[in-house]
This record gives C-alpha cells, sequence and structure tokens, in this order.
C-alpha cells in the first residue's frame, strides 16, 4: 500500500486500517444500504481545510432520510473525528470517505434492527480524471445506460447501491476507449456523469441540468454556479439539455468534489468547440483552484480550516 495512512474512524474509535473490517452479512454489501460523501481537504495558502465540509456533512445526514437510517453520532462529532483523521496522519490534502451503513444483525431486505456503522478514512488522491485531464479536457461517451429516474429512486440521495449505474457507464466508456461517460436521464436528456454534474457553455451562458433531473445536488455544481454569477455569467440552472445540444455547445465540462473542473473536449465522434479547454471554462476553473487554495479571501465561510 503506497498510500501513507494507516487508521480509520469507525463507530468512535480510531482503529488500524488493516482492523476496519466488517462482517460479510453486511446488510450495506447485500442491498447497497449505505449513503456516503466525498470530500476534499486541500493544502491552502492559509494551511489545510476541507472544502465545503458542513454542506456534505448535511447532504450526508439527508441521504439517511428515505432509508430510516439513524447516525447515532451528532454531525459535531463527525467533523471533530474528521479533523483529527486528518491531523494524525499529518494530511494536509486528502480525499474524505464519510459513510454510514447498515450493518450486520439480520439479513432481510428490512433492515430491522441492522445498526448503522459510520466510518470515516482518508487519504491522497490526485486528480480523479488524471492530471492532463484538466488542462486538456478529456474525451466521453454518451453512455447506452440511463439514470435511474427520480421516481424509482431518490436520486438526490447519495446512496451506495446507486453506483452499480456509474460503474456501468464508466466502464462501458472506457472500453471504448474514452475516460469517462455522460449519462442521459429516463427522458433521454442529459442528468450527469457517473460521479459528476455536467455544464454546459452557449454564447456566453453556462447551462446545467436541474435538480428535477434525475441529479445528485452536487456540492461543486452549486460552487460553481455562485462563481459564475459573481463573474457576471448568466446560469441557467434549471434546464433540461437534449442530447444534441451536447453537439452544438461551445465548451462542456465536469464538476464533481473529485472531478473538481474537468473540461470535455470531445462527447462520442463529435469535437465540443476547438476540442480543448475553452475560455470560460478556463476562468472558472482558474476561479475554482483560487478558491480552494485560498489565493482568494472570498467564501471562507466554505472552509473548515484543520
Ligand atoms: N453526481 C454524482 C452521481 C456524483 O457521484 C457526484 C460526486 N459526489 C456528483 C454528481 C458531484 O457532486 P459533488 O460536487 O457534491 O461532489
Amino acid at each position: 500500500d503506497e498510500m501513507d495512512v494507516d487508521t480509520i474512524w469507525m463507530d468512535g474509535e480510531f482503529v488500524d486500517w488493516d482492523d476496519a473490517q466488517v462482517h460479510v452479512l453486511t446488510h450495506g454489501l447485500h442491498y447497497g444500504t449505505g449513503v456516503f460523501e466525498g470530500v476534499r481537504c486541500y493544502d491552502t495558502e492559509k494551511g489545510p481545510a476541507i472544502f465545503r465540509w458542513e454542506e456534505h456533512l448535511e447532504r450526508l445526514y439527508d441521504s439517511t432520510k428515505p432509508y430510516d437510517m439513524e447516525i447515532s453520532f451528532e454531525p459535531e462529532e463527525l467533523t471533530e473525528a474528521t479533523l483529527e483523521l486528518l491531523r494524525r496522519q499529518d494530511l494536509n490534502e486528502a480525499y474524505i470517505r464519510p459513510i454510514a451503513f447498515y450493518g450486520y444483525e439480520s439479513l432481510g431486505v428490512s433492515p430491522g434492527d441492522c445498526p448503522t456503522n459510520v466510518t470515516i478514512a482518508a487519504w491522497p488522491w490526485g486528480a480523479y480524471l488524471g492530471e492532463d485531464a484538466l488542462e486538456n479536457g478529456i474525451e466521453v461517451m454518451v453512455s447506452s445506460w440511463r439514470k435511474h429516474a427520480s421516481s424509482q429512486v431518490p436520486t438526490n440521495a447519495k446512496t451506495t447501491g446507486l453506483y452499480v449505474n456509474s460503474l456501468l457507464a464508466g466502464e462501458e466508456a472506457r472500453r471504448n476507449g474514452y475516460r469517462e461517460a455522460i449519462v442521459l436521464n429516463k427522458e433521454g436528456n442529459v442528468a450527469e456523469g457517473p460521479g459528476e454534474n455536467i455544464f454546459l457553455v452557449r454564447d456566453g451562458e453556462l447551462y446545467t441540468p436541474g435538480l428535477s433531473e434525475s441529479i445528485l445536488d452536487g456540492i461543486t455544481r452549486n460552487t460553481l454556479i455562485t462563481l459564475a454569477e459573481e463573474r457576471g455569467y448568466e446560469v441557467h440552472e434549471n434546464t433540461s439539455i437534449s442530447r444534441g445540444e451536447l453537439n452544438t455547445a461551445d465548451e462542456l465540462f465536469f464538476t464533481g468534489s473529485a472531478a473538481e473542473v474537468t473540461p470535455i473536449r470531445q462527447v462520442d465522434n463529435v469535437e465540443i468547440g476547438n476540442g480543448s479547454r475553452g475560455p470560460v471554462t478556463e476562468e472558472l476553473q482558474q476561479a475554482f483552484f483560487d478558491l480552494v487554495e485560498r489565493r482568494t479571501d472570498d467564501h471562507d465561510e466554505w472552509f473548515t480550516y484543520l
């Protein structure tokens, strides 16, 4: 294991990485009944800081609601645990993965008396779609798999089981030589990536699928909307985007805690714009990295300093 990490927080205790294990009859393993988050800590100009931790924590608790899952820790306890986890391992820059899941007790689909286990891990993780991706953009494939409709599962809850769809779409794309997928919703409109929201730039304005398009309410999506509006861009955040509009976009980019702001330079056989990172994407990507690396004083409320 090349990662220089040795500790995981598990149900209230710090345990050795190798001891952070569960029973094979864990409910969440069989039925996908876990909810989780992916969060980044940046080594900023003002010291290490977790980006939008409070919003991620709120989404984690919100994600438990449809499943009647009770996290037995207060948000403040999870915050303290995470800060301590990072400090103990000298992690100034990390990807943080909190998860709550139905554990081991009985194996009916009804979780019955299954406990809700909560763990938090953190490790160094570079650019999710590759370092070159941030600069040059990526080639993506419109997946033959559709997103689950929000009438079938709550797509705004970040639930482990839903990620089989992400895996199918992403691996299909990679098998075909692309870096990532774009997934359409049941209506055939653009939803999101397997782990990213998507933005389209046309005639100097931004468009992103609305929350009713079966997407996750991404925190980076919200960040980019804010940054764009502050820079005078019109942002249409309640739209439907048809598949064909991808082809005629001036620019496209993905957002996500893992993917950050990744330009898309080709969709299927079609080059987007001039086939490289476009100027609006570049400006907003720069604004994003200036923000998260604290080269600005803007939005200090979005940072939890270690
Ligand atoms: N959509 C999906 C399906 C995701 O898994 C993610 C990553 N959490 C996103 C969008 C982006 O969300 P965020 O910006 O909050 O990381």
